[in-house]
């Protein structure tokens, strides 16, 4: 899958699944993927290849050179917290992960909300390599919050077994 159909398939599950509020959620999604688009047009390394040969070293290679290029945006935490860079996040691992959730599996994922989850929780030094991120749902991004992988299979199984 190349960039750009990974950029309208995301742009086509922010315009089903975008929350009206201020703007239409057709505007929102128009912006969102603008900001993919602009965003990946300075990182030339990614964009000429296709979402699968993404290898984890490309990635956080793009990632660190971006980084460094940008003087607002110098540290794991900044980029990480800053919407533009969690938007082409979420359009490389949705795309990745055919939206499905890792938890639900594919069942009803096309009225869900996804997460881009950090398997090893940011809390406990969890990175940004494409190694760590997975598309999971809302609702069990939500209830598995910092809890590292092992500790969330573990926890659902219980629920499953009661
Ligand atoms: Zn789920």
């Amino acid at each position: 899958m190349n960039w750009n159909e990974a950029i309208e398939l995301y742009y086509d599950y922010l315009a089903t699944h975008l929350v009206d509020t201020d703007k239409t959620a057709i505007e929102k999604a128009v912006s969102r993927k603008n900001i993919v688009a602009d965003l990946l047009s300075s990182m030339p390394s990614l964009r000429d290849k296709c979402i699968e040969d993404l290898t984890p070293e490309i990635w956080i290679e793009a990632l660190r050179s971006y980084k460094e290029s940008d003087r607002f945006h110098r540290t794991w935490a900044d980029l990480r917290n800053w919407p533009r860079y969690q938007a082409l996040r979420a359009c490389v691992i949705f795309a990745r992960d055919g939206y499905t959730c890792k938890y639900c599996g594919p069942e009803e994922s096309m009225v869900k909300i996804f997460n881009v989850d950090h398997i090893v929780p940011i809390s406990k030094q969890g990175s940004e390599e494409l190694t760590n991120l997975q598309c999971v749902c809302h609702r069990c991004n939500k209830a598995k919050f910092d809890m590292p992988e092992e500790e969330f299979l573990q926890w659902i199984r219980e629920i499953k077994s009661r």
